[in-house]
């Protein structure tokens, strides 16, 4: 708790979300003289980068989360709470979580994005995408029952399918996935099952662009797709999905139309802020993009609210090139250091310049020991270039917590491809809908229709 000072009531800062963007604002205005309050949904701070390793067993959630409470038990003056926002009043300056009512002096939105799926979201039960721990759970599941279902399975048709994996969406999350699960088929669980061979997986890889990692430089895109290549995944860039059904994937290239029976469809493309953006546009006629994000000021402010701030996936910040800043973690940090910072600053009467984001280059692992990274002045590829993104990811993971020996037991489990965690847990194992079995007559293999 922070006393007034000078007879002034000490400012409360509210900060919705606890994520990348919220906790490096709450944590910048630690040794403020301000009151913050934290709410999220979850009791913990999750390590999205590393969510693909959790969705092919190489760690444990837990290893890439971190609770909330702990990471700031030292900030004294941040108070954590359990709860999902579902309102703000932006002129009585408050939020709801239900019938609590947080008041606040500023407020920091920073609730992020899920992914989408351009409208189509009855694809989302054939093909989960990557964002929350049950997500990942829920991948893993999928991917390791499927090697479960066919060893089990005597029709070769249906046993293709069952070891035929889709990832839909080229960018890292997506050849992150693909990389592992081809670890895992060729090298990890190849001596573990005995009716199939594992290493006849089939792992396909669907951009829609004509590259893969399109924000990388170009050479570096062709690098990745040359490793997933030998890794043994297809890579098929310029194709469409135009349906997900019945455990079938409809493909377009061109004009070429294809059908893929497969029955793990893992989804990578496409995100969509928190709705959180639009209740907040709705009540300030502030604009959002397509993609939900909320248009901020070059301060990170709301148009005519200069005390309500929104921060990374949620923002949509297009003041440095005219171009919106990227959905990653730096960029959230950051912004979330400059908002404190700011609110400091204006504590004090002092004013700063607009926001700039320091950009400080991308990484993307692919498989083991491979990886590419774009730091603009140099472009790294292979065995240095995973050490790299090796050495950032360990940075980052022990700054909220003491993570250092998780990351050097993954490392382990890394060079020797060993990947414990690969549980299958929740519902029963899949099995085949009415619909889909109906696709596997004497004579069907994979058709392809021109149109
Ligand atoms: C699978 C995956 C891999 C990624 N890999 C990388 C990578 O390698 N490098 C990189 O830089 N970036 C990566 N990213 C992107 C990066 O994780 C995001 O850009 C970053 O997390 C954005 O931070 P944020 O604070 O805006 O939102 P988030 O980190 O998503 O945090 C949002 C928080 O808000 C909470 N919340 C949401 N709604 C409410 C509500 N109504 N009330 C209360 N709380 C709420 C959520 O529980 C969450 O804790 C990846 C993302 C994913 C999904």
């Amino acid at each position: 708790m922070v006393y007034a000072v000078d007879n002034q009531p000490p400012h409360n800062v509210v900060i919705v979300g606890g994520g990348f963007g919220g906790l490096y604002a709450a944590k910048a205005l630690s040794n403020a003289n301000v009151n913050v309050t934290l709410i999220d949904k979850r009791n913990f701070h999750l390590f999205q980068p590393l969510l693909y390793q959790v969705a092919t067993g190489t760690v444990s959630p837990a290893d890439i989360s971190s609770p909330l409470r702990s990471v700031l038990s030292k900030s004294k003056n941040t108070t954590v709470l359990l709860g999902e926002v579902n309102n703000i009043d932006p002129q009585a300056q408050k939020v709801f979580m239900g019938d609590e009512i947080i008041p606040y002096d500023s407020l920091i939105l920073a609730t992020g994005a899920k992914h989408s799926y351009f409208g189509k979201d009855e694809w989302e039960e054939h093909a989960p995408g990557l964002k929350t721990v049950e997500d990942a759970i829920e991948m893993r599941r999928r991917i390791f029952s499927a090697f479960e279902a066919a060893e089990k399975e005597t029709n070769p048709q249906k046993r293709r399918a069952w070891m035929t994996f889709v990832v839909v969406g080229g960018g890292p999350t997506g050849v992150e996935l693909a990389g592992a699960i081809a670890e895992i088929a060729y090298h990890t669980i190849k001596d573990d099952f005995r009716n199939i061979d594992t290493s006849e997986a089939q792992i396909l890889l669907l951009e829609g662009l004509d590259r893969v990692l399109p924000p990388f430089a170009p050479e570096l895109s062709q690098e990745a797709a040359v490793s997933l290549r030998r890794l043994g995944v297809t890579v098929q860039t310029n194709t469409l999905v135009t349906n997900i059904e019945n455990d079938i994937v409809t493909i377009k290239q061109g004009d070429r139309v294809e059908q893929i029976p497969a029955h793990t469809v893992l989804w990578a493309a496409g995100v969509k802020a928190s709705p959180l953006g639009k209740m907040l546009a709705e009540a300030t006629d502030v604009e959002c993009d397509r993609a939900g994000r909320v248009v901020v000021e070059p301060d990170l402010s709301v148009n005519g609210y200069p005390n309500i701030f929104v921060i990374g996936d949620l923002a949509h910040f297009s003041h440095q090139n005219g171009k919106p800043l990227p959905g990653v973690a730096p960029v959230a940090m950051q912004e979330g250091e400059y908002v404190a910072a700011l609110i400091k600053a204006r504590l004090r009467g002092r004013k700063l310049p607009q926001f700039r984001y320091i950009d400080r280059g991308s990484l993307a692992v692919i498989g083991q020991n491979f990886a590419v990274v774009d730091l603009g002045f140099v472009k790294l590829k292979g065995f240095l270039a995973w050490f790299t993104w090796l050495f950032i990811h360990i940075y980052f993971l022990i700054e909220f917590d003491n993570k250092l020996i998780v990351m050097v037991q993954w490392a382990w489990n890394y060079f020797t491809r060993n990947r414990g965690a690969r549980l299958i847990t929740g519902n029963d194992i899949l099995t085949p809908t009415p619909e889909t079995d109906k696709y596997y007559s004497p004579v069907a293999s994979r058709p392809t229709v021109n149109v």
